[in-house]
């Protein structure tokens, strides 16, 4: 295995006793905690239909991840994985076969939701009678970000939500020791998801330190925060906030890759909540937007906003 210099922040990094270098999902509260940021920060918010509408999935999601049974990552993928390096599964080749039944179980959340906005309708419809080597397919489309066609970018998000179920099952189940140090270190070392938001957590071990957040099993990983979480360039690394917005949620730029990623500061606000305030967050992307800076990876549930925005 090749070998290279650590800079401080990572030799700080190797005392496991002082600071969690993973925050594995805890399913029995994220959803739920998820869910109600989404309610409190979707009042008065230009696209609060959609944000409680996505509140309510949260909801269904905190339901299904009480009963799915997922099959665990065997020991052998998780001693391969640490030999090498490399991260223990990549999602998109290795979805457990419970998130079928997990997707039925929001569906019919879904559409029981008083709330649903019209426009999800067909969407709901076509998610029903797809075969499940098809739903396979468009799971496997969507976590490899190849949203091309408009149906299934209007059905990323319900898809993405049952995922999350299942992978985040699968992460719980394991202990910090049997994650491995994978490289890149800006890819989930659980799953190989790039991060959607990184989360500057408080409380505890964690407190102060930076934390990468996967959209799609929901682990954490440490990452210092002089580093771009896209290149991981120490250069360039600068911070940028729409005026009057507060600084809970700050766009990281890195003049080196020329991407953003947000950083989502709960010294700011304890509740802050790394997806949902990525998502209520959109002014400060559309700020970005006029910048040279491309935004780094998507948040899984924005695809569907347009759908769901009040027009002008
Ligand atoms: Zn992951
Ligand atoms: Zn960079």
């Amino acid at each position: 295995m090749p070998q290279r210099i650590l800079q401080p922040g990572e030799i700080e990094a190797l005392d496991r006793t002082s600071l969690p270098r993973v925050r594995l999902p805890q399913p029995s509260s994220l959803f739920a905690d998820r869910a109600a940021r989404l309610v409190q920060l979707a009042d008065g918010h230009p696209i609060g239909d959609y944000l409680r509408f996505l509140a309510g999935l949260a909801r269904a999601q905190h339901k299904a991840a009480a009963t799915v049974l997922t099959a665990p990552i065997d020991a052998d993928t998780v001693r391969r994985a640490n030999a090498h390096g490399m991260p223990l599964v990549q999602a998109a080749s290795q979805i457990d076969p419970a998130w079928q039944g997990v997707l039925d179980g929001l569906l019919d959340a879904v559409q029981a939701d008083a709330g649903l906005p019209a426009a999800l309708l067909p969407v709901l419809e076509r998610l029903r009678t797809l075969t499940p080597e098809a739903r396979d397919q468009l799971a496997r489309r969507v976590l490899a970000g190849l949203l091309n066609e408009p149906d299934d970018l209007a059905a990323a998000p319900i898809v993405v939500a049952a995922l999350q179920v299942v992978f985040a099952d699968q992460a719980s189940h394991l202990n910090e020791a049997e994650v491995p140090y994978a490289e890149p270190a800006t890819v989930c070392p659980v799953c190989g998801t790039p991060p959607v938001v990184s989360v500057l957590r408080i409380g505890g071990r964690e407190a102060g330190l930076r934390y990468l957040h996967c959209g799609t099993c929901c682990t954490e990983w440490h990452m210092v925060r002089v580093k771009c979480s896209h290149c991981e360039s120490t250069q360039n690394v600068r911070y940028q906030s729409v005026q009057d917005g507060g600084d809970v949620v700050v766009a990281e730029t890195c003049g080196t890759c020329h991407t953003y990623r947000k950083l989502v500061n709960q010294e700011k606000d304890p509740l802050a909540e790394p997806l949902a305030d990525d998502l209520a967050s959109l002014m400060l992307d559309l700020l970005m937007g006029e910048t040279d800076f491309a935004r780094a990876t998507m948040n899984p549930w924005l695809p569907m906003s347009e759908v769901a925005a009040p027009s002008p």
